[in-house]
C-alpha cells in the first residue's frame, strides 16, 4: 500500500465533443467502479461546466482546467481566468503542459505567476515538468528539471504548498508510444522530491507520456511514482477505467 493516495488524472486536450463526453460517462457508470485512486478529468474550458454537472451524478471524478491565466480579470481575450475557475467549484488546474511550453511558448516565469494566481485562489496545481529528448541525450535533464522547478515553484507560500502537485512528463514520450522505463522515471522523481523544499513527503509526483493501461502497473510500484497524468488512454473510457483499476489495486 503505497503512503500518498495514487491520482490518475485524464488530459483530455482540445478533444471530445458533447455527444462523446456524454458516451464517455454513459459507459464509466456501467462499469461501476469501486475507486480507491482518486480519478480526475481535465476537459477543454468549455466542457468544465457540463462535465462538473455529469461527473457530480457520476460521484468519483473530480474535474479541472489545462490551463490558467496569469491574472484574475481584464483585458486577456481568450484567456481563462483563476478567480473564474475557483469560482466555479474546479478543483485543479494543470500548468506548464509541454504543449503550452513548446507551442504557446511559455517559460518558467510566466508559469510561476499562473501558479501563483492558482494558488491563491486555492485551486490544486499540477505544475509540469520534462526534458526534451534533446535535453536527456545531452545529459541536461536534471539541470532542465531543475530550473523549471526553482523558477516555476519560486515563492509558493507555505500555506499553500499542500496544494500542489508535480507532473514528469518527458517531452519525447508525450503522446509518442515511447514510455519512459519506470527506472528512468523514477530516478527523475526522486530527483524532483530532493529538490522540493516545501511538503515534500506529501507532495503528490505524477508521471506523464504514453500511459497506458498495459504499462501503468511497473510504473506505480515505484516509491516516488504516485500516480499518471494520461493524454491518450484517458480518452476511452474503458483504458480510464483499466488505468483507475489498477491504481485502486497498487
Ligand atoms: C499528456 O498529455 O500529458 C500526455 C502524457 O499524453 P499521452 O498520455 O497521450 O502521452
Amino acid at each position: 500500500m503505497k503512503s500518498r493516495p495514487i491520482h490518475i488524472v485524464g488530459n483530455w486536450k482540445m478533444n471530445q465533443t458533447l455527444h462523446e463526453i456524454s458516451e464517455f460517462f454513459i459507459q464509466m457508470t456501467a462499469m461501476k467502479m469501486e475507486l480507491k485512486c482518486k480519478a480526475w478529468i481535465a476537459p477543454q474550458s468549455l466542457h468544465i461546466p457540463i462535465l462538473k454537472e455529469i461527473a457530480f451524478t457520476t460521484g468519483a471524478i473530480q474535474v479541472g482546467a489545462q490551463n490558467c491565466s496569469h491574472a484574475d480579470s481584464g483585458a486577456f481575450t481568450g484567456e481563462i481566468s483563476p478567480a473564474a475557475l475557483a469560482d466555479m467549484g474546479v478543483e485543479f488546474v494543470i500548468i506548464g503542459h509541454s504543449e503550452r511550453r513548446t507551442i504557446f511558448k511559455e517559460g518558467n516565469e510566466i508559469l510561476n505567476q499562473k501558479v501563483l494566481a492558482a494558488l491563491k485562489h486555492n485551486l490544486k496545481v499540477i505544475y509540469c515538468v520534462g526534458e526534451t529528448l534533446e535535453e536527456r541525450e545531452s545529459n541536461t535533464t536534471f539541470k532542465v528539471i531543475e530550473e523549471q522547478l526553482a523558477v516555476g515553484l519560486k515563492n509558493v507560500p507555505a500555506d499553500k504548498a499542500h496544494l500542489l502537485l508535480i507532473a514528469y512528463e518527458p517531452v519525447w514520450a508525450i503522446g509518442t508510444g515511447k514510455v519512459a522505463t519506470a527506472e528512468q522515471a523514477e530516478e527523475v522523481h526522486a530527483f524532483i522530491r530532493g529538490k522540493l523544499t516545501q511538503n515534500a513527503d506529501q507532495t503528490i509526483i505524477l508521471y506523464g507520456g504514453s500511459v497506458k493501461p498495459d504499462n501503468i502497473d511497473s510504473l506505480l510500484r515505484r516509491e516516488n511514482i504516485d500516480g499518471a497524468l494520461v493524454g491518450g488512454a484517458s480518452l476511452k473510457a474503458k483504458d480510464f477505467k483499466q488505468l483507475c483499476t489498477s491504481a485502486s489495486v497498487i
